[in-house]
């Protein structure tokens, strides 16, 4: 049994016989994290993988642990806001452009951190960023809280008073608000420092799990790899 993220038809569930047979002509072409060209059929019950070959199998993606966590949990996030439902043209693309920017820059976590704001936008969950969500002020150039609850940035003053709610630099949200307004080539424009990173990551992973109400699995698979390929050890 296999999930697949398609173009057509979107997410969907599919069979694929004999794929663990090392003669299989499919085996090799249905690996986790590729992009593939299938051929399906419908069986009685579920869609059956007739014929498969792989398109983009994102090789430096593999040999390196820390790409495999980030490809990983930029898997579970689509699979946990995703359901059966169809074509989703734009959940397809930013899924296939973040795996092929994971597997060859420099800087995996730069994509990672784009993939998180878009996504938030393709499956409803766009948010607040410019207004206050508590009294409708526009936000200024200075540390601000962010709202779980609100869905978005939430004024120095509210934020006082306002149970509950998250800090977040300036030099975070202004990340936040360029990656929710740009293309991929404009946001490349801004650097993201790591203090910056770790930030976002700990606020976006923190709301993201918020939004699904079950922690995700792969934020502590991906610390560890990223712990020892920095450490040295192994
Ligand atoms: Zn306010």
């Amino acid at each position: 049994m296999l999930w697949l993220f398609t173009r057509e038809i979107g997410k969907v569930q599919a069979v694929a016989k004999g794929v663990r047979k090392p003669r299989s002509r499919k085996a090799g072409h249905l690996e986790p994290f590729t992009r593939v060209e299938l051929q399906l059929a419908h069986g009685r019950d579920l869609l059956i993988v007739t014929q498969a070959e792989a398109k983009d199998t994102y090789q430096r993606l593999r040999e390196d642990l820390v790409r495999v966590g980030y490809a990983s949990y930029t898997i579970e996030l689509l699979d946990r806001f995703t359901y059966e439902e169809g074509e989703n043209m734009g959940l397809y693309r930013l899924l296939s452009e973040t795996l092929s920017r994971i597997n060859k820059e420099t800087d995996p976590a730069f994509a990672v951190r784009y993939y998180e704001i878009r996504l938030l936008d393709l499956v409803g969950f766009r948010p607040q960023l410019v207004h206050c969500v508590n009294c409708g002020e526009e936000i200024r150039a200075e540390d601000q809280f962010f709202s779980f609850e609100k869905g978005g940035v939430i004024c120095p003053k509210c934020g006082a008073k306002e149970a509950g709610v998250r800090p977040v630099s300036m030099p975070a949200l202004r990340i936040l608000r360029h990656f929710q307004r740009s293309n991929y080539a404009e946001a490349q424009r801004a650097r993201l420092s790591s203090a910056v990173d770790r930030e976002l990551e700990n606020l976006m992973g923190n709301y993201l799990t918020y939004l699904l109400e079950r922690g995700l699995n792969t934020p502590a698979f991906l610390r560890r790899v990223r712990r020892t390929a920095e450490t040295g050890d192994s």
